[in-house]
């Protein structure tokens, strides 16, 4: 292997101490504690995992924890009427409605009728929108976590040739937009680009965001790119059940420059994003400057 293995559980930690840093002065300001609301519809048990611990990461970091558990026979307007709730509650700063919603419920009007500025998913057509206009919003938060990595990996990308492979709302996208925001010269794949191989060899920066078992082989990575792999697909291993990426983790190693690996690379970044989005929110609603969280070293 020659490629740095990029440890995305330990930046997670010192992000989440740099977050954690700048509530004791918002408290001292304002009165009161950062507050992430957090709405679980239904009994999904990974939905519960992760719900429990976006609520108990907010707390630990010194934020307050709002956690709103809904049957599964929720109505919509039910639903919409706890986010008009949540709106309108000055303790909240932000508003995290956990998906995929039981069948039945339509996830887009309910992400639409939260308020842009507490959407701290950063799903919001508004929130999208601002981003690819340039203008200060909140970040899809597994996109804003590869872009930290990636910068605190790379430096600069200004100029760097880029390709996303995937192009969904959730990351792909915002992934994307990200990169160009910050000068790459970006490709987005999908499911019928030609030749993907050929495209993924050309790049120095490989973000994978396909939810396809290792179907970026190693071979293609051009050596010494840097990878960052969303990808998570459970399979079955030696008679095991195994967490992989979407990359062959290790042929693109031998390759690459640096790689994330799955589990522990870009999955502990995007609760610390979230964390980092509530802090974020919680300081432009109260009409302080952005608190100093991430900066790039060069
Ligand atoms: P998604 O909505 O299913 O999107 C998948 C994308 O991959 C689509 O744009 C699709 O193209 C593209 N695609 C499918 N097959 C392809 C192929 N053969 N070649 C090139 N592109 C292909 O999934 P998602 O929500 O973006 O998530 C992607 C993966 O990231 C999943 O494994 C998910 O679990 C993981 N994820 C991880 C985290 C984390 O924190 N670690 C967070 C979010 C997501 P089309 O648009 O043409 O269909």
């Amino acid at each position: 292997m020659t490629a740095t293995i990029i440890d995305g559980k330990a930046f997670a930690d010192g992000l989440g101490q740099k977050i954690a840093g700048t509530i004791p002065a918002f408290e001292e300001q304002t009165g009161r504690r950062p507050g992430l609301a957090v709405v679980l519809v239904g009994t999904d048990p990974a939905s519960e995992i992760y719900v429990r611990s976006k609520g108990r990461m907010a707390r630990k970091l010194g934020m307050v924890s709002f956690e709103h558990v809904l049957p599964e026979t929720t109505t919509q307007d039910e639903l919409l009427a706890l986010v008009a709730r949540l709106n309108a509650d000055d303790r909240v700063d932000g508003i995290l409605v956990q998906l995929p919603l039981p069948k039945g419920l339509d996830s887009l009007a309910v992400i639409e009728a939260i308020d842009p500025g507490k959407d701290v998913d950063g799903l919001h057509p508004i929130s999208a929108g601002r981003l690819a206009s340039g203008l200060p919003g909140l970040v899809s938060c597994t996109p804003l976590g590869c872009i930290m990595l990636l910068e605190a990996t790379l430096g600069s990308l200004a100029g760097r040739d880029a390709i996303v492979v995937g192009r969904s709302i959730l990351v792909g996208k915002p992934m994307a937009q990200l990169l160009l925001a910050r000068d790459c010269t970006v490709t987005i794949a999908h499911s019928r680009t030609s030749d993907l191989p050929a495209k993924v060899a050309r790049a120095e920066i490989v973000v994978a965001a396909v939810g396809a078992a290792e179907m970026i082989r190693g071979a293609w990575i051009k050596p010494g790119a840097t990878v960052i792999d969303i990808g998570t697909s459970r399979v079955e291993r030696d008679g095991h059940r195994k967490l992989v990426g979407d990359v062959e983790f290790d042929a693109a190693a031998t390759r690459a420059g640096a790689i994330t690996p799955v589990p522990g690379g870009v999955g502990p970044m995007t609760i610390m994003t979230l964390m980092h989005n509530a802090v974020l929110a919680a300081h432009r609603r109260a009409g302080l400057p952005d608190p100093v969280i991430f900066e790039r070293e060069d």
